[in-house]
Formats: C-alpha cells, structure tokens, sequence
C-alpha cells in the first residue's frame, strides 16, 4: 500500500472513529456506533499492517501478535459477566498503558532513526519520556482500580499521612530525572532516569487510585479512560503515527469529559477526587441535630403484596442498581413493565448517574433487554416527579438512593446528588440482606415509614412478582 493510499485510509478511519463516538452517546444509536467503530478499526489495522512502514518481513510477526491478541479478546468478551465488566474495562486501560511503556522503551533503544537535528532528537525524547510517564501511571492505577472493582482490594481510601507531599516529592523527582535524561549522552546513561520514572510513575498511580474511596470509583473509572486515550496518544508520538495520536486524543479528551460529568452527577470537586480522600475513612463530626442515623424498624413485603401495590398503581417508578446486573433481573423487570403498561399503569426508569459499577452500565442492561428508551429517563429528568408517584420499586441499588447524602453531612456520601425515592406514596426495595452499598455506608431509607424491603435475589423475587401479576 503507498503512503498516499494509507493517508487516505487514516482519514477514513478518523471520520469513522469520531462518527462511533457521536453514535455512542446515544442507546438509540450505539450500535449503529460500534460498528462504525469496528471498521475503522479495520480500516486503521489493515492500513498500518499493509502501509509503507511495514517490511514484509515483520508482517509474519504482526499476523502472529493479531491472532494471539485477537483470541484472548474474544475469549475473554464471550467469558466475561456483565458484572465483571467494570473490570474488564480497567483491564484493557492497563494494557494501554502497558503498551505505551513498552513502545517508549523500544523507541529509545532503537538505533535506527536518524534525527535530522538535535532538536528533533531532544522532541523524540520528550516524547519518550512524557509517553512513559502517562503509560506508567495509566498501567498501574488501572490495575489498582481493577482490584477494587472487583473487590480484591478494599474500597476504603489508603490515606498516607502526607501523602499530598509524597506526590509532590514525586513529581519533582520525575521532572529532575527528565532533565538528567534529556542530558544523556548514550542509551545507558539514560536508561537509568528512565527507570528510575516509571517506577515513580507506577507508585504515583497506585497511590493515586488507592487513595480514592468507593463513592468517588466513577471518576476514576472514567479518568483512566482518559488517561488511556492520552497514553495512546503519546505512543502515536512515539511512532509518528497521526492516527493513533488523532484516536488517542479523542479517548482522552471524551474521557475528561466524562470525568467531569461523573464529578458533576456527584457533586464533587474533580482535583478533590484526585487527590483522594474523598468516600471513605473516619466520618466527620455530624451537624448539631440535622444528622440522619439509621433507627428503626424495617418493613418487609412479600413479592405478592407487591404485585398487588403495582396492580393498584397508576404510577411506578422503577430505579434499578448494581444488584439488578448481579442478579441479571433486567429482562423479567422489561416483562413486569410491559404487563403493567397493557394494564394502563405508566412506568417510567429513573437512572442515576454512577448507578452500578461503570458508566451507562443501567442503559446497557435495559437496552438489552428491549426496555423502551423514551420511558427510561436520567435522574434529573425524573427527580421531581417521585411525590406524584405511587409505587417506587429500588431494585438491587442502594448508594444512589440513600437519604443520608441529603441529610446526614458527615456521611461519606454527603452532598451527592441521589433519586428521592422516599418521596413516591410507597418505595419498595428489593436486596438480600439489610448489607450496605459500594460506598460501605447505612442507608436511612430501609426505615422509613412509607419504605418496604424485599428481601431476596432481585431475579428470583422479580419473577415471584411477575408471576403474581400474572395470576
Ligand atoms: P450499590 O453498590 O450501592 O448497591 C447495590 C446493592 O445491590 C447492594 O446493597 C446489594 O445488597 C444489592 N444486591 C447485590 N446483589 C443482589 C442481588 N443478586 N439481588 C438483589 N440485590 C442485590 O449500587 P448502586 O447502583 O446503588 O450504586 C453504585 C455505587 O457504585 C456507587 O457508590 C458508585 O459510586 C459506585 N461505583 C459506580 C461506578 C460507575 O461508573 N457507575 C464505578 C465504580 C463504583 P445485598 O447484598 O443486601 O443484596
């Protein structure tokens, strides 16, 4: 293939690419997204395998790397539960990361470009050394973050004393050993400052994902995508390839975005998050007299009596979380939405920003599912609407409806916007046990009066109610 012909390739992958991220914003055009997604993508490896800048004798090399890579991916998409893709997630950003360290350590040993000037060979450095630094920090917090998503590490903030100082030594450290590196001579003396980088680098980013607590995951979740994208970016530097600099930046910055609307939907200070700290440790003292601690009784309900307060409604709200994805209940709660609507009862989904364990993850069971779009509505949207509601049925969530971040400010979770359920004529919530929520905090709702709990696997006690509704 000419370069012009692989130009031309880039540029149509680019447009597909950017045309993926426009489809994707929207459940009712992702898939059309993904696809537009995967022929680029297509495009984009097919024109760097065939361009200009591959002999024929490293095409044996790629092919093998592509069927092995390739394999794992599809093994691994077909194995995974939809519970365990947070995780999955994280793990490919850490494996973008890891790239970007690898292809910035190969670069810098390799002998065989011939830099025109000394400037250009100091660009490539910082390049080198930049790409390093982000692939580092991207590589290990992802890992750390996939340990806590998957619960292998607990979600409580690993607060070091001093640990904004700590950070501070580091980037320090990291710009003294940049300078030492750009006056290297040779590769060995460079190779030191080089290390000696990505090894802060990698402590930076468990510290900094270690240090982030439950509640505030989201936007660390979403800001690893980001730093992924950044780190892609840099390898596109590295290897001067405009595609993968065009791709890289616009992971990047539609991570940051998506970062900043996570801080937004939890009313939270983006460099707050970062420097940690935040959703978890000792809570602070609780304001004189206004501090909701959870008291009481809790009503229970038997999915029977459910069926009958929905057959009475006229109008439900239905607020799905985490454990709706672990129990996979989404296709009977689309059955029990579609009785319920031929019976005249107007349903609607109230979804809550960081509902789950990543981004959007409610949308993507619902839409599974077939549930219509138009009746799943965001938080904002519906918030209003729950003290004209009857029924509020709470399915396997629990942090994103918890009263305490309204009225309890020394909660963790203080200050987070939630969907106030409380607020319809009855909530019914349904989970196995009275066990707190990622954040690890109590949640008031279970003992209010008008509050019911359903205790039991959401897919279980959802069919209990289908079939009551049925009979
Ligand atoms: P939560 O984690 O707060 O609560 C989920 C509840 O589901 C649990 O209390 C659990 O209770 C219940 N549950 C678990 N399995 C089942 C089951 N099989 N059947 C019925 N219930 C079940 O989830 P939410 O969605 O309310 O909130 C999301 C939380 O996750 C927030 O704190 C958010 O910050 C955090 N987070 C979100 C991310 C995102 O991007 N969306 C990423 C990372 C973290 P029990 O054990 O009693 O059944």
């Amino acid at each position: 293939m000419t370069s012009s012909l692989a130009t031309v390739a880039y540029i149509g992958a680019t447009i597909l690419f950017i045309l993926s991220l426009g489809g994707l914003s929207n459940p009712e055009t992702a898939r059309r997204g993904n696809l537009f997604g995967m022929v680029g993508m297509t495009i984009a490896v097919l024109a760097t395998v065939l361009g200009p800048r591959v002999t024929a004798a490293g095409v044996p090399y790629i092919v093998g790397a592509l069927v092995v890579g390739g394999s794992i991916g599809l093994f691994a998409a077909k194995k995974v539960q939809m519970t365990q893709m947070p995780e999955l997630v994280a793990l490919m950003h850490s494996l973008v990361g890891l790239a970007a360290c690898l292809v910035g350590f190969a670069s810098y040993v390799d002998t065989s470009t011939v830099f025109a000037t000394p400037a250009e060979k100091a660009i490539h450095e910082v390049e080198i050394y930049i790409g390093i630094l982000i692939g580092a920090v991207t590589f290990s917090g992802s890992i750390v973050a996939f340990g806590k998503l998957s619960g292998r590490i607990g979600g409580k903030p690993l607060l070091l004393p001093g640990r904004h100082w700590l950070n501070l030594a580091g980037l320090l450290v990291v710009i003294w050993f940049g300078r030492e590196f750009l006056n290297a001579h040779d590769i060995a003396s460079g190779m030191t400052p080089l290390l000696v980088m990505t090894v802060v680098a990698l402590l930076f980013g468990v510290h900094m994902v270690m240090a982030i607590g439950g509640a505030d995951m989201p936007v660390v979740v979403s800001m690893l995508n980001s730093y992924s994208g950044w780190a892609a970016a840099a390898t596109g530097f590295m290897l001067s390839n405009d595609l993968l600099i065009v791709v890289g930046a616009l992971v990047g910055s539609s991570g940051a975005i998506l970062s900043y609307i996570m801080c937004r939907a939890m009313n939270r200070n983006f460099i707050s998050v970062i420097a940690g700290g935040f959703g978890g440790g000792a809570p602070a003292p609780k304001a004189a007299g206004g501090a909701a601690e959870p008291q009481g009784e809790v009503s229970p309900i038997s999915a029977a009596e459910t069926a009958e307060l929905l057959r009475e409604s006229k109008s439900v709200i239905i607020v799905p979380g985490y454990g709706m994805a672990v129990a996979q209940a989404q296709h009977t709660v689309f059955e029990i939405t579609k009785l319920l609507r031929e019976k005249g009862v107007n349903v609607r989904f109230g979804i809550h920003p960081v509902a789950g364990r990543m981004p959007g993850h409610m949308n993507v069971l619902l839409a599974e599912a077939k549930v219509p779009y138009d009746i799943v509505l965001e938080m904002d949207e519906i918030n209003e609407d729950f003290p004209d509601t009857d029924v509020t049925m709470v399915i396997g969530a629990n942090d994103i409806v918890n009263p305490a971040a309204q009225d309890d400010p020394g909660s963790p979770i203080a200050g987070m916007p939630v969907l106030e359920v409380w607020k319809a004529r009855t909530s019914i919530v349904m989970k196995r046990s009275m066990a707190s929520g990622y954040a690890g905090v109590d949640n008031p709702l279970f003992y209010k009066d008008n509050n019911r709990m359903l205790f039991g696997d959401a897919k279980k006690m959802l069919d209990e109610v289908l079939g009551a509704l049925k009979a």
